[in-house]
């Protein structure tokens, strides 16, 4: 580290009705890793745009190597050793890793026709430089999205880039191949010299992977700090401009009326293999049951079983003392329960409808929004909407614009006002704050302790270790499909969840409880 290798001056960014950078400065030291964090819509990845020459600043410069330079294009981008992994990946599926990774520079035969042999010799040895495992013949499309991260990265490192700019890189990970992207970071950084800008809004993320973090807010730089006199609060802070509540919001308290319990169910996965291997457990009114596992574990599928959009096989399913065996996700419902899907633009909501439309879903056909069944009262229905949009904080000008036009914690925030508001006595919630900001999160956050302090019985799915430590009251690991443990809240740490959330609880008891090391 030392050396100043990117300056970005007073750089302004205009967009039609949005000021996107408001007279950004950052300086990019040669060797670090530099987080950037903010909220949606901060500016972060406009800021890198501009770096990486797909935008043209409005006005500022940017010095590279303390000479005022422009890139004009990416392709200056690349001459100057910057390369830049979007949040969305560009590969092309149909084709192979190698042609994927070498596509725009790639080794030609005759000059016309790709050398594939030449491709895959030059990705494997890439992958041997980088440590980065992948296998050039592979179609990209059949690929976890981890290793599709991993191919953009080679690709980037390919075209000769120094300085790798990683536009979210995590917010499409499992806990897992986060990890490992980071182990990847630090190599690539310490063994190899190069210089990573990482943007997240993770700020564990930031603690654990970066040496100095750049925190924006509403276009404008709120200032770079080092990592090591940084803490969450502090990041929180800076982010949202106010102060952020972090306490732990779970409760112990006595049981109380069981209103759901499962028992021995079992249940295949899309591929048809056993995603769920006798699972039986049961859930109290006024609890936040949280259930911690690697996703990929059957969490999806418990879900899906619980909410009637999945058969099982075996085992029973008890809603409210009702037998809910392979019950419809309609009578469901009517049984009291309401869900947070995990995959919320596949089946949260319809991008393609108003937010109005969409907050009605559920209750279009029932009085007082419905007259004899048919007929929209348009009146209740304005009044409901904004109802909703008030009550759960949901930014938006007005509630006749396109659901798909808000932003993910906005999306999210409107799904969650719908579920909540039928008042059932159940809740399923699956990862409810995957990709969204700190802000929306803590608001999430509280909605869901309020619903718990007011008696629902909530059932937490999520990948998310914090999250499930912040709030369940009880917590189930599962593994493989089966349920490997069960605490009260505070009676496990999170390094000891780990080892259960991966089956490893078993060597550690075969070891005679050995497993701090
Ligand atoms: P972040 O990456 O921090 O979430 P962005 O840089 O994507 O934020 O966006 C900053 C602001 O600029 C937002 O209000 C966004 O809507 C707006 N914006 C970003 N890109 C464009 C664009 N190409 N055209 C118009 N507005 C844009
Ligand atoms: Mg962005």
């Amino acid at each position: 580290m030392g050396d100043k290798l990117i300056q970005v001056r007073n750089v302004s960014k205009r967009f039609p009705g949005v000021l996107a950078n408001d007279r950004v400065n950052l300086d990019i030291e040669r060797g670090e890793i530099h987080a950037i964090i903010g909220e949606n819509g901060a500016g972060k990845s406009t800021l890198m745009n501009i770096i990486y020459g797909l935008y043209e600043p409005t006005e500022g410069e940017i010095l590279f190597e303390g000479k005022p330079i422009e890139i004009k294009s990416p392709l200056d981008a690349i001459n100057l050793g910057i390369g830049m992994v979007h949040q969305h990946f560009m590969l092309l599926p149909s084709f192979t890793v190698a042609e994927n990774i070498v596509l725009g520079t790639e080794p030609r035969r005759n000059r016309i026709f790709m050398d594939f042999k030449e491709a895959v010799l030059e990705t494997q040895q890439l992958s041997e430089t980088y440590g980065l495992r992948v296998d050039p013949y592979r179609k990209v499309g059949s690929l976890s999205v981890g290793i599709q991260q991993r191919i953009e990265i080679l690709k980037v490192l390919y075209k000769g880039a120094d300085i790798l700019i990683l536009d979210e890189p995590t917010a499409v990970l499992t806990p897992q191949e986060t990890e490992d992207l980071f182990g990847v970071i630090r190599n690539l950084v310490e063994d190899l010299g190069k210089t990573v800008i990482i943007i997240t809004h993770k700020l564990q993320e930031v603690l654990a992977i970066s040496h100095r973090v750049s925190v924006m807010r509403q276009g404008k730089m709120v200032g770079t700090l080092n990592t090591k006199d940084a803490d969450e609060r502090v990041l929180a802070e800076m982010m949202v401009g106010r102060e952020v509540l972090f306490e732990e919001l779970h409760k112990v308290e006595l049981p109380k009326e069981e209103v759901l319990s499962v028992d021995g169910i079992r249940a295949r996965d899309n591929r048809h293999l056993m995603a769920l291997d006798g699972v039986s457990f049961n859930l109290r009114a006024g609890e936040i049951l949280g259930i911690a596992g690697v996703e990929g574990n059957g969490q999806t599928e418990l879900v899906e079983v619980l909410t009637g959009l999945r058969k099982m096989e075996e085992g029973t399913l008890t809603i409210k003392g009702v037998d809910a065996f392979n019950r419809t996700p309609r009578e469901i419902r009517k049984l009291g329960i309401a869900h947070i899907p995990e995959d919320r633009l596949a089946t949260g909501l319809s991008r393609e409808a108003t937010i109005w439309e969409n907050l009605l879903m559920g209750v279009q056909h029932m009085e007082p929004y419905a007259i004899w069944g048919i007929h929209m009262n348009k009146g209740k229905i304005r009044e409901r909407t904004a109802r909703l949009i008030e009550e759960f904080d949901i930014r938006t000008p007005t509630g006749d614009i396109l659901a798909g036009s808000l932003s993910g914690g906005n999306m999210q925030k409107m799904i969650i006002a719908r579920e909540f508001s039928f008042n059932t006595p159940i809740l399923i919630v699956a990862q409810p704050t995957r990709g969204i900001d700190v802000g929306a999160i803590e608001f999430v956050h509280k909605q869901i302790v309020e619903k718990r302090n007011a008696g629902t019985a909530i059932l937490l799915v999520s990948a998310d270790l914090d999250e499930i430590f912040r709030l369940s009251d009880r917590i189930l690991t599962l593994y493989e499909g089966r349920i490997t443990g069960e605490f009260l809240s505070g009676e496990i740490s999170k390094r000891e969840i780990g080892l259960y959330m991966t089956g490893k609880h078993m060597d550690s008891i075969e070891r005679g409880g050995a497993y701090e090391q």
